[in-house]
């Protein structure tokens, strides 16, 4: 694995001056781009990403060990499904489509037309660097888009296959890529781009807001939060324990949508901790060390991160939480095993912040309603996971809370549906991503009137002549019936 303490050198910022002066021409000649155009270059895309296959299985190694099937099935495939999706269904988004008439405008036609944002700013975390990157950049280039991206530094070796795909598929008037930390990321919001396309956590999203306020450029902001999940007294208990174990610890918990703890009913808690323990042990085997060899648990990402996540479990330890799987911690190996948590303080730092790492905290619940209001109480989440049979749990869920996006007896898979929108709500996110969403979220959604054979406004040009008021009397009063 790479080292994570070696700071990676930003970006010249002159060199990031001119491409972004660059892309302004290419920008304005893309506008009147073609979907068999912007398919090519989607296509030419997709070409050197297969061609990087193997280049990416061994980087995604080196920067925190994700095993390949991971890789494939979390960052390659999303991005290629999302170029497949793109290339077949972007005729049909870009055809500008009629509106009706209204009382006003009996004689006009309107309609809507989608047109590229211009130059769009792509800034990336570094949990899923390939397909948070890439995936927006697939969604730019369809609307027409320039764009330069700004991976994070987190994930050096990643970075490095993705400059390699972008050098090699697009000039830098078209795409570039820029690697860096703070300075780099600031240098860039400092620029009036048309959109900025930002993933990462809500502290720094609300930074990237108030810089692109000084240009009034458009967000996309695609953020966290605790994601929390509710198993009822109905819920198929084995089947909530694999599926939502997968989803905790994919990518170890470093997923934007992993269930950041579960609310259980009282009545079930033993039985689905068991079942939660047995599949652990099946899964990654029945020993720390076991744990620890097994090729199929990412690292964490950074010593930093890996001493923030010893931090939170200690606490939670030191007051009184117990833990019923895992708790080991090897910071040398970045590893921390899969941990199950019971009796959590709600006031320790681990009940407050997003986890983002390997481990769960389990809670009993005696009455829903408690479940919603402690979900009400919190910053809206990125996402909500019910397990339940029974259709009151259910709905109750449904119209009482808000997230971004719910999944009912399945969890983190929503991300992986391409018709559906993804995206936070308020301290989650702002706008949406994937398919059309994304073909969206880069295209300005211009408003085309089209003047009539006949064109009645002129009946109340002034002068406002009496009969003229009378008219728009009687229109008040049809309007406000
Ligand atoms: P982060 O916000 O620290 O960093 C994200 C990006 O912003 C990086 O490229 C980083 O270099 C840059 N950055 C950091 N500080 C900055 C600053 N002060 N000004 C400008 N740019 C800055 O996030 P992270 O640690 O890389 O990722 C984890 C967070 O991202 C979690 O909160 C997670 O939930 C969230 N996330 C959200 C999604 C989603 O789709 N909603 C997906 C993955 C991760």
């Amino acid at each position: 694995m790479q080292d994570t303490f070696k700071p990676m050198e930003d970006a010249p910022p002159q060199l990031m001056e001119s491409v972004f002066q660059l892309q302004r021409s290419t920008a304005l000649a893309w506008r009147q781009s073609s979907a068999a155009e912007r398919i090519a270059r989607l296509q030419r895309l997709r070409q050197c990403i297969l061609e990087e296959r193997d280049a990416l299985y061994l980087a995604f190694e080196k920067d925190f060990r994700k095993p390949r099937v991971e890789v494939d099935a979390t960052e390659i495939i999303p991005v290629l499904e999302e170029i497949q999706h793109n290339c077949s269904q972007l005729k049909r988004w870009m055809r500008p489509h009629n509106v009706g008439r209204t009382l006003l405008t009996l004689t006009e036609s309107a309609s809507v037309h989608y047109q590229p944002k211009g130059r769009c700013l792509i800034i990336a975390p570094w949990n899923y660097p390939f397909f948070l990157l890439m995936g927006p950049l697939v969604s730019a280039l369809a609307a027409g888009n320039t764009a330069i991206l700004k991976p994070s530094e987190l994930t050096p070796a990643v970075n490095a296959v993705m400059r390699h795909i972008v050098e090699n598929t697009f000039r830098p008037n078209e795409v570039a890529l820029f690697e860096g930390g703070l300075a780099t990321s600031q240098a860039l919001l400092a620029k009036p781009f048309d959109h900025i396309f930002f993933t990462g956590s809500p502290t720094v999203g609300k930074l990237v807001m108030e810089a692109a306020s000084k240009h009034l450029a458009s967000v996309t902001l695609e953020l966290g939060g605790k994601s929390p999940t509710v198993v009822d007294a109905s819920a198929d208990l084995r089947r909530a324990a694999e599926t939502l174990l997968w989803g905790k610890f994919i990518n170890n918990g470093q997923t934007c949508v992993a269930p950041d703890y579960v609310y259980v009913h009282q009545s079930v808690k033993d039985e689905f901790i068991k079942h939660c323990v047995d599949v652990l042990e099946l899964r990654y085997g029945d020993s720390p060390q076991a744990q620890q060899a097994t090729h199929d648990l990412t690292r964490v990402i950074s010593d930093r991160h890996t001493a923030r996540l010893a931090g939170l479990l200690a606490h939670a330890v030191d007051s009184g939480a117990r833990v019923l799987a895992g708790g080991q911690v090897d910071a040398d190996d970045r590893f921390i095993a899969p941990t199950l948590l019971d009796h959590v303080p709600p006031s320790t730092a681990l009940m407050q912040e997003e986890i983002f790492g390997p481990i769960l905290p389990i809670i009993a619940y005696s009455t829903l309603g408690t479940v919603i209001d402690a979900i009400n109480a919190q910053p809206k989440p990125l996402a909500l996971y019910v397990w339940s049979q029974c259709k009151e749990t259910v709905d109750a869920l449904l119209t009482q809370t808000s997230s971004g996006g719910v999944c009912i007896n399945h969890c983190v898979l929503h991300v992986a549906h391409g018709k559906l929108p993804f995206g936070g709500v308020n301290n989650s996110g702002i706008g949406s991503a994937h398919g059309i969403f994304g073909f969206k979220a880069f295209s300005h959604e211009r408003a085309v009137l089209r003047g009539g054979w006949l064109n009645p406004i002129q009946l109340f040009f002034p002068p406002y002549t009496g009969w003229k008021k009378t008219l728009l009397g009687w229109a008040v009063k049809w309007f406000g019936r």
